[in-house]
């Protein structure tokens, strides 16, 4: 498998662990806001195999808790039951990041153990999903099917929702609430500006906005937190 990012030790992106981050090229979604964009099509030059993936991670044994699989979207990655095998044989946890669209291998990959915790992306209410995604139109049938298998808790779990001023409101909130009622947990991230984004000129929320969609978001599932503000 071709590894098209590798940020080496991160304390931020496997909640409560020691852990680096894999990125993956290639995705189904172009959500406007998306920061690695230069990951969405396949080409990105690759920045190792999973040979020297694997041969690094050896090398961090005792120092790393875990890896956060992330991308694009890495249930694409046909190989990714394997590599995460061999990630699990070193003793490594595994944290995923994913946008919901494949629920059935992500069923497989709780099934067999190979995934410890799961960052599910929840991109908008359901009225609004299309065009959050980068979409004319809309399927939510898989993403709901995610969703669903999350809820019923049979691996640790969040769902997250990028906030962008343009794109989210007080009604995003209680969509999204009512969607996710019951939820183990639900963070709120504010979105970053930069130059890389897909589609410029987007803002990021006020602060009072985001700890009013927390407050909301907390009438569904009280485990609401924020992040970024
Ligand atoms: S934000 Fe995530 S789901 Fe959306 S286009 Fe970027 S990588 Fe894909």
């Amino acid at each position: 498998m071709l590894i098209h990012g590798l940020q080496k030790m991160t304390l931020l992106d496997f909640p409560g662990k020691v852990a680096c981050t894999v990125f993956f090229d290639g995705c189904n979604f172009r959500c406007p806001f998306c920061h690695n964009s230069e990951l969405l099509g396949v080409g990105f030059p690759p920045l190792m195999d999973d040979e020297q993936l694997l041969s690094f991670l050896q090398k961090r044994q005792g120092i790393l808790d875990g890896v956060c699989i992330t991308g694009g979207e890495p249930l694409l990655q046909k190989e990714l039951p394997k590599l995460l095998e061999q990630i699990k044989a070193l003793g490594f946890l595994v944290k995923l990041d994913t946008n919901g669209s494949f629920p059935e291998i992500l069923a497989e990959l709780i099934r067999r153990g190979l995934v410890d915790y799961v960052a599910m992306d929840i991109k908008n209410s359901p009225q609004c999903y299309a065009k959050t995604v980068g979409k004319e139109r809309f399927d939510l049938a898989q993403v709901e099917k995610s969703v669903d298998l999350l809820l019923k808790g049979a691996v640790d779990y969040e769902f997250r929702t990028t906030v962008v001023a343009q794109l989210h409101d007080d009604a995003s909130f209680h969509g999204i609430g009512q969607w996710i009622k019951g939820a183990k947990r639900y963070f709120l991230q504010c979105f970053v500006p930069r130059d890389s984004v897909l589609q410029p000129g987007l803002d990021a929320p006020t602060e009072a906005d985001m700890h009013r969609y927390a407050e909301i978001a907390r009438i569904y599932v009280p485990e609401t937190g924020v992040r970024g503000v």
